[in-house]
């Protein structure tokens, strides 16, 4: 029976070794921390957007869209649907979003636990992965044990949220194989502001249009004690995380960020409206004019923004006033400093290359044997279910790959793919040649070996391969 050990029991470590447990192998997984599934029970708030009925390319970045497109192909979102509901997991899709019909990760975790359990699935906490090495057979070393292995998933993850067991370490396991890896960095992420005086903000959010590097987004924006953060910021930090990296190279630093923080009123709209309060002369003050119009905790900072005193009295205003006024409401230009840290982030961008694994198998071109899953790979999703598609979908395709019976005969058989292909090129056709010529001298001997059980090794490794 192939022997498979999974690195990791996150999302796509599971769904690897569920789908290679399901064809025959006996896995075990191995997972660093004294619990699986850290990190999936605290997605989505506690609730889990474990995918997104809605699928483009677009939501996907990093390595090339073919590469990315080919490995969600081989479990396509309604797959993923259907495994999970032959798991018993019931879901519901708001907007596109599907999410647990309980509302709780919790309960995503329990089914693919459930389903590890009933496949005699071995799931060894507390058991940190230190070293691979390939010598006849692949090698895993732990703190306390060496286990041997026909086939490894490395399933690690990235080192976003390390406190979850992603500490990064998948990445110097995959460099140890002969891996070279874009350079990990955060990806949905808050973003530090410069301009101090938005700390004054600090906690408020609003629908606002964020625009960063030519990409904008629109939703909710919270602003926190350092900068921006809300799903809108996430969706558009990568761009900035790049931007600065760039910079970095020639030592400038700082990107700037477009903020319309009343999408829904056009500025000639606001403008108006705000001279129409200000003509009833009423003896309000600036900041009462903006009563209406924004949060109160707002209204002082963007006033001083504009240059204008919160206790000035509205009718005193003039118009170019009343235009910075619509200007910092409208088009708020602030600068970008940085990000928070791997802590904050959700995801990473970068990972191992994915020109360095086979395009449909996930299979180390570095280390045959080797299975590379999930975040540890150059992809990454935007917000809303898509990187746990990617986790389910990579782990499915590795899984199938590293668990198929046929692959090990062959593996086990020739030793090497260029083996393999030797014996499919002489030794076959030259067999099938002489069972065909009546007057071949070796006939007999070759028609009887031809339908005996395999007795040698390229014969068995073609017999599985047929
Ligand atoms: C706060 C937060 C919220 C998120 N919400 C969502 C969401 O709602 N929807 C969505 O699609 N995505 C979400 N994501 C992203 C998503 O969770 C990840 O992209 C996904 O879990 C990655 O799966 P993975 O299997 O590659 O890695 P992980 O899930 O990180 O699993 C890796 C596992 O490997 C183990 N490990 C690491 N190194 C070793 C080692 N050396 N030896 C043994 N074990 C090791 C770790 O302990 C961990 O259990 C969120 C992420 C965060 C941090």
């Amino acid at each position: 029976m192939k022997k498979i050990i999974v690195i990791g029991a996150g999302a796509s470590g599971m769904l690897a070794a569920i789908t290679a447990a399901r064809q025959g192998a006996s896995v075990t997984i191995l997972e660093g921390m004294e619990k699986p599934g850290k990190k999936l029970l605290i997605t989505g708030s506690g609730r889990c957007n474990l995918t997104n009925l809605r699928q483009e390319i677009t939501c996907y970045r990093g390595a090339d869209s073919a590469f990315i497109s080919g490995i969600l192909r081989q479990l396509p979102v309604k797959d993923t649907l259907a495994f999970f509901r032959e798991l018993g997991l019931l879901t519901v899709s708001r907007d596109g979003y599907v999410y647990p019909v309980t509302g709780q990760a919790s309960s995503v975790l329990e089914v693919l636990l459930l389903e590890i359990r009933r496949l005699g699935i071995k799931l060894k906490c507390t058991e940190k992965v230190t070293a691979i090495r390939r010598e006849d057979k692949l090698l895993v070393k732990t703190a306390g044990w060496t286990y041997e292995a026909d086939a490894v998933i490395l399933a690690a993850g990235s080192k976003a949220a390390p406190a979850t067991g992603s500490d990064g370490s998948g990445y110097s396991l995959a460099k140890s194989c002969g891996h070279s890896l874009v350079t990990p960095r955060e990806a949905l992420v808050p973003l530090a502001i410069r301009e101090s005086w938005v700390k004054k903000l600090s906690g408020l959010r609003m629908q606002a249009s964020v625009t960063l590097e030519g990409h904008t987004e629109t939703g909710e924006l919270q602003w926190t004690d350092t900068g921006i953060s809300g799903i809108v910021v996430f969706q558009l930090s990568r761009y900035a995380v790049c931007a600065l990296a760039k910079q970095q190279e020639k030592q400038i630093s700082g990107v700037p960020v477009q903020l319309d923080l009343l999408p829904s009123v056009s500025g000639e709209a606001l403008l108006s409206h705000l001279q129409q309060l200000q003509a009833l002369r009423d003896g309000r003050s600036a900041e009462s004019l903006l009563a209406g119009v924004l949060a109160k905790k707002a209204a002082g900072p963007l006033l001083q923004a504009a240059g204008i005193s919160p206790s000035e009295k509205a009718e005193r205003l003039d118009g170019g006033a009343l235009q910075r006024l619509v200007k910092v409401m409208k088009q708020l230009t602030l600068t970008v400093s940085g990000c928070r840290s791997f802590e904050q982030a959700q995801v990473c961008q970068g990972g191992v290359r994915h020109t360095e694994v086979d395009a449909q198998t996930l299979e180390s071109k570095k280390m045959p044997g080797l299975y590379i899953t999930g975040e540890l790979l150059d992809v990454d999703g935007i917000c809303g279910g898509y990187n746990l598609q990617w986790a389910w979908a990579s782990g499915f395709a590795a899984g199938r790959a590293a668990g198929s019976q046929e692959k090990m005969a062959a593996t086990k058989a020739a030793g090497s793919q260029e083996k393999m292909a030797a014996a499919k090129a002489t030794d076959r056709p030259e067999r099938e040649q002489c069972c065909k010529a009546a007057d071949h001298p070796e006939r007999e001997r070759c028609c009887k070996m031809a339908d005996r059980p395999a007795d040698n090794a390229s014969e068995r490794a073609e017999r599985s391969t047929l």
